[in-house]
């Protein structure tokens, strides 16, 4: 599909990403009568990335964005059962029932994710592949803020949500803060069919498992991500966010020497579906946007490292609450959409900067010395306190 601004009249609202955040904001806001256009950079949308974490809050977005969308997605994801943490060494240190066990957190593919949500849009949402966003211009005020994409085409909208990512392009031209902040850790992430690998010792065996392996300021961590998938995650400190030539080889190569287990899985993966990338966040600011016509949501507006796992949650509730606040307002009227997208902001912010820093302490700690120890004494405590008799 091609989009151009000399024969279309203006979208109401133009959303730059076809990420969870932008696909699930698109099912809010065409919910509210808008016409939406999503735009995404990737020519098609392959099976990459591993698997996110979605407890209540996350399914109570969905929920408010269409109740069917909580349940199916529900229905793709996995609740762990079990769960075994290992040092290096290979000395166990908890092998038990998951402490999430029973609770409405689930793993799920990335992918899966993105599918499911990319499949039940609204028949009036349309999805522009291929469409990378290079620039746009919002101003004067009475004109529709028209796009430009790296493909030549460009188009008209009358709102711009950029969900394009912790390296935002709506960002970098509003609220302009630079380059996002490296953190320090380089992360390898991966999806594996099940059926490519062997029988699986535990925690696998007893349904879906959760097994994570922390060493020399490295973490390894696989998961069963529902619809017969298992993902894995691992973490290194490097200096520098440079991606290697080839990540396959960067990642056996960082974990030579660990459990058999983390060969297999990685060897087992699809090697161009392997994603490497550095783990970036922002300072938060008190204003996404141009402060008229232009937001942010997700990544792009609240780039959070992954230790709390609340990437897609946040994106999810941002979509909720920029739904609400522009429910009934005209797209034209700029003084409305003003109004609406600096209250969106101010109450989205108010949550999620706190939770930045929270999961900047987080993700540090996830590499100190003392990683596995605090990582056994916090699963022995949440699992004592799940099994404490209700009084
Ligand atoms: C490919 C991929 C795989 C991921 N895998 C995992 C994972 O396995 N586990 C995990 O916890 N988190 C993963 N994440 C991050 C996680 O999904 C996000 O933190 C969270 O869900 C917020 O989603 P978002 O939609 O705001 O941003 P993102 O998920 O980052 O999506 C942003 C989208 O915008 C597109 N985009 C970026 N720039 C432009 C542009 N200029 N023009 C058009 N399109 C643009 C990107 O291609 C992408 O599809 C992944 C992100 C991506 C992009």
């Amino acid at each position: 599909m091609a989009a151009s601004s000399s024969n279309t009249s203006p979208l109401d609202i133009a959303i730059i990403g076809a990420g969870p955040g932008g696909l699930s904001a698109a099912h809010a806001l065409a919910n509210q009568g808008f016409s939406v256009g999503i735009f995404e950079r990737a020519h098609a949308l392959h099976p990459i990335g591993a698997a996110v974490g979605l407890a209540e809050p996350g399914y109570a977005a969905l929920q408010k964005i269409r109740p069917s969308l909580a349940t199916q997605v529900r229905a793709q994801a996995t609740n762990p059962k079990r769960q075994l943490l290992m040092r290096l060494n290979g000395e166990i240190l908890f092998c038990d029932e998951s402490p999430l066990a029973g609770t409405s957190f689930t793993w799920l593919g990335w992918y899966t994710l993105q599918t499911y949500l990319r499949q039940t849009l609204p028949a009036s949402v349309r999805l522009f592949l291929n469409h990378h966003l290079i620039d746009f211009s919002a101003e004067p005020l009475d004109a529709p803020i028209c796009l430009k994409f790296q493909n030549q085409s460009d188009c008209l909208a009358r709102i711009l949500v950029g969900a394009d990512g912790y390296r935002s392009v709506a960002r970098s031209k509003t609220v302009g803060d630079g380059a996002p902040l490296y953190t320090g850790t380089m992360t390898w992430r991966g999806v594996v069919p099940r059926q490519r690998l062997a029988p699986l010792a535990d925690p696998f065996t007893e349904g879906a498992g959760f097994q994570l392996i922390v060493g020399e300021q490295k973490n390894f961590w696989m998961m069963d991500a529902g619809a017969e998938q298992l993902a894995w995650g691992g973490t290194a400190l490097q200096s520098n966010p440079d991606k290697s030539e080839s990540a396959l080889a960067t990642v056996l190569q960082v974990f030579a020497g660990w459990a058999s287990i983390v060969e297999k899985m990685i060897r087992a993966t699809e090697p161009t579906s392997i994603i490497e990338t550095g783990v970036f966040d922002r300072e938060p600011v008190s204003q996404w946007g141009d402060g008229h016509r232009v937001t942010l949501l997700g990544d792009a507006a609240h780039p959070i490292r992954p230790s709390l796992g609340l990437g897609a949650t946040l994106a999810f509730q941002d979509a909720v609450t920029l739904a609400q606040v522009l429910a009934g307002v005209d797209s034209k009227n700029i003084s409305a959409v003003a109004e609406a997208l600096l209250h969106y902001e101010q109450e989205r912010i108010r949550v999620t900067a706190p939770l930045q820093h929270q999961a900047r302490q987080e993700g540090t700690a996830s590499h100190a010395d003392d990683q596995a120890d605090r990582l056994k004494a916090a699963f022995e405590a949440a699992l004592a306190n799940r099994r404490k008799p209700d009084l």
